[in-house]
């Protein structure tokens, strides 16, 4: 049957490929953690992406960098994520080990180095990873409250696969809005953070651009240069900073640099127009950087992102939702999985508007809480990264890699352990999740002692 607007597809026997305790969806560092460590506790773990490797945005939107493990004074994101940086550094050319090996914050991604360290990662925890493969729907139970499974295309076709357990990491809320979890997006009127097309730059000179940044002996020389392009029309107007110069050596650099404004990630028609945007914007800044800054001139522009960095979408509506209140309080809640120290980093939504920047004091953190990953609603889901239920505010502190790392970790460990039980991620022990992410060496704060009872859903912190 046919109208104008929809055709109706025969109803379809589709083949169940694959059933599994843990089903991660999604790639990025969320993933990476939640699948890794569902597998260290026990988990039959399937991890399932649309793009043939994993990173996320580390890899796929080549975002230069790691954002800080440390709350200035000390690294208080210590567990999967620290462990996996740790060895994509082990993995790169000597002279990157040498530089940036005690480094913990804004450390440079070698974008090859990372994905082949992430695959070596989930084939040694024993999670199965399946790559080119896109969910686009889900099935309830009959009383809607839990997952059954997802339904997938990929060459091989379209398949269903069961699951116990699903974990959402696909940064876009992707299978929480489609199990029918509330959700917002964006400010007040929709706006969203604007994305950035990042990219790698070869033949450059980095101790020539050192020199050159020494010239004036402050920091603002590479602004003002940039403010001179703007003025003379070979950048647009817009953000003067260039925020990440990540070198991975002295001849190759990853850049993060300007935004592609009004793109909805989670719109196929919007992501093509901002792919084509933001190539074309790589392609004007290339030439402003060989044209104005010195070590730059032989520049050539060896990879662009495979897609637009996306920083925002969807909020899942959860059963808390962390707000600036709680951030600025530092405060700390019974069901703390992490702890984050990131700043409220806001690109906001047009080229006239400005940044939103809001820090803690070095050595303070807040608490990140468990039930900020629980979608309403339902039993057997979690939500990691960037999409979990905060306001708009901490959505843009909690979104950067080392905090999807942790999260992805305690949603993966509390999945093993509501397999164990045969339970939910409702009636799990948090005192158990406790204990069981500081034995994977997870940091929950200076003064955090775990409860020695069982009690659900109540930690202790003296
Ligand atoms: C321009 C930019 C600069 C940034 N700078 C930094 C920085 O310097 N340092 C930092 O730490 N963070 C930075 N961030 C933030 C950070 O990179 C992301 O917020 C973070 O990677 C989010 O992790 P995630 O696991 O939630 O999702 P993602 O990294 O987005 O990963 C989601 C994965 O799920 C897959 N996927 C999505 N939907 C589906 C589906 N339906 N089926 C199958 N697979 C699916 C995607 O292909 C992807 O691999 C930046 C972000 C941007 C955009």
């Amino acid at each position: 049957m046919m109208n104008y607007d929809h055709i109706t597809l025969p109803s379809a026997d589709i083949p169940v490929s694959r059933e599994v305790d843990v089903l991660v969806i999604g790639g990025g560092a969320s993933g990476i953690a939640a699948a890794i460590a569902a597998a260290q506790g026990g988990a039959s773990t399937l991890i399932v992406e649309q793009r043939g490797f994993l990173g996320g945005m580390g890899t796929l939107a080549l975002v230069p960098a790691f954002c800080p493990f440390t709350d200035k004074e000390k690294p208080i994101i210590r567990g999967l994520g620290l462990k996996l940086m740790d060895r994509m550094k082990e993995a790169c050319d000597p002279g990157y080990r040498e530089e940036y090996r005690e480094l913990l914050d804004w450390v440079p991604i070698d974008p090859e180095v990372l994905k082949r360290v992430y695959d070596d990662a989930i084939l040694e925890s024993g999670v199965t990873p399946l790559f080119h493969t896109f969910v686009y729907d889900v099935v309830l139970s009959q009383d809607g409250r839990n997952v059954e499974g997802v339904i997938i295309v990929n060459k091989t076709g379209r398949s269903f696969i069961r699951c116990r357990y699903i974990i959402d990491c696909t940064g876009d809320g992707d299978i929480a809005a489609l199990s029918g979890v509330p959700f917002q997006k964006g400010g007040e009127a929709g706006e969203l953070q604007p994305g950035s097309m990042c990219y790698l730059l070869a033949n450059v000179d980095r101790p020539k651009f050192n020199a050159f940044l020494m010239e004036t002996g402050d920091t603002g020389q590479l602004h003002r240069t940039v403010e001179k392009a703007m003025a003379e029309g070979a950048l647009p107007e817009g953000r003067k900073s260039i925020s990440g110069l990540a070198w991975i050596s002295d001849y190759l650099v990853g850049v993060n640099f300007g935004h592609v404004f009004g793109v909805d990630g989670t719109k196929a028609e919007e992501l093509t127009r901002g792919a084509i945007e933001g190539r074309r914007t790589a392609e004007r800044q290339l030439q402003f950087f060989r044209s104005y800054v010195p070590g730059f001139e032989h520049a050539h522009l060896v990879a662009s992102g495979e897609q637009l960095g996306i920083r925002e979408t969807r909020r899942i509506q959860g059963d808390y939702m962390l707000t600036v209140e709680d951030f600025l309080a530092a405060r700390s809640f019974p069901d703390d999985i992490a702890r984050n120290a990131y700043y409220i980093d806001i690109h906001l939504a047009t080229s006239k508007s400005d940044m939103t920047f809001n820090h803690l004091p070095p050595g303070v953190s807040h608490g990140v809480p468990y039930r900020i990953m629980l979608p309403v609603g339902i039993n057997n889901l979690w939500v990691a990264g960037r999409s979990v239920s905060s306001d708009r505010a901490v959505q843009g502190s909690l979104r950067v890699m080392p905090n999807c790392f942790s999260m992805g970790q305690a949603c993966g460990t509390a999945a093993a352990l509501a397999l164990r039980d045969g339970g939910d991620s409702r009636s799990i022990s948090i005192p158990e999740l406790h204990y069981r992410l500081l034995a994977q060496d997870v940091w929950l704060g200076g003064n955090f002692t775990p409860a020695d009872d069982a009690g659900v859903m109540e930690g202790k912190r003296l």
